[in-house]
């Protein structure tokens, strides 16, 4: 069930090279976190890297996310990874809809959607990522591309499975870039989601959920992305591949 904390999540991608260096960086994360950090932390691991850095983190708390999940449970789909293997592995959360995936590897509105039902309705977490593109933001169509992005993504969950939802509002262009969204515009954007699911399911949904800010976030950054009120976490790329980065935010400061 949702409380009030917060989730800083590392998203690897496709960064580290062998089963060392990801095991590494996740005993370095793991070792830093301690029941003093005012966050809840994950790390979302290339699958080859899953087992190893569930191994790595071992009983310190942090938890550990795929980084995609097929719709399908199984069968002729070559290279896909389904959310029963990776939650045989030990695995409970993956991301869907992250930008790359969106941009590079056509996953659609209607792809993501799938993609969060069949993870939800096996019992598993979704951190659904949407956001603007740079020339959806200088159109000022952000609102309007998170709104047609929640409604679409979150068609078909049920209230009692956004128990088992996490949003992360990333900016397209601020992804990569080392452009951060200001954050008062980020708050705003937060504080427009929220609404649309409080349209979308109910009040207390839109009061629970955690939305998290993604884009170019460091530790120079995080404590003033953090002190917004709509803004429960971060979804840290590049900064989550350098234990020490991360740690500070991780142990972000309002
Ligand atoms: C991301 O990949 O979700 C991300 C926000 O990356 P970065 O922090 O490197 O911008």
């Amino acid at each position: 069930p949702w409380d009030d904390d917060v989730w800083e999540a590392g998203n690897w991608k496709m960064n580290p090279q062998s089963v060392s260096e990801a095991s590494t960086l996740g005993a370095a994360i793991a070792s830093s976190f301690s029941a003093s950090t005012p966050a809840e932390v994950a790390i979302f691991a290339p699958a080859p890297f899953l087992a190893s850095t569930l191994a790595a983190v071992g009983s310190s708390g942090v938890q550990v996310g795929a980084e995609c999940c097929y719709h399908k449970a199984k069968g002729a789909f070559t290279g896909q990874v389904s959310a029963e293997m990776v939650q045989s592995l030990g695995v409970h959360w993956a991301l869907v809809g992250h930008s790359e995936r969106r941009v590079l590897f056509g996953d659609d509105d209607a792809a993501v959607n799938e993609q969060v039902l069949n993870l939800v309705g096996k019992g598993m977490g979704a951190l659904l990522c949407i956001g603007e593109s740079q020339a959806q933001y200088e159109k000022g169509e952000a609102e309007k591309v998170c709104t047609q992005q929640l409604n679409k993504g979150l068609a078909g969950v049920t209230e009692e499975q956004m128990k088992n939802v996490v949003i992360a509002y990333e900016p397209v262009w601020a992804i990569g870039t080392g452009l951060t969204c200001d954050p008062a515009t980020a708050q705003k954007v937060h504080a427009s989601c929220r609404s649309v699911l409080a349209s979308m399911f109910s009040q207390g949904v839109a009061d629970d959920v955690r939305i998290q800010y993604g884009g170019s976030v460091t530790p120079d950054t995080i404590d003033e992305i953090m002190a917004q009120p709509d803004i429960d976490g971060a979804l840290v790329g590049g900064a989550s591949l350098v234990a020490e980065k991360f740690e500070r935010i991780m142990n972000f400061k309002v």
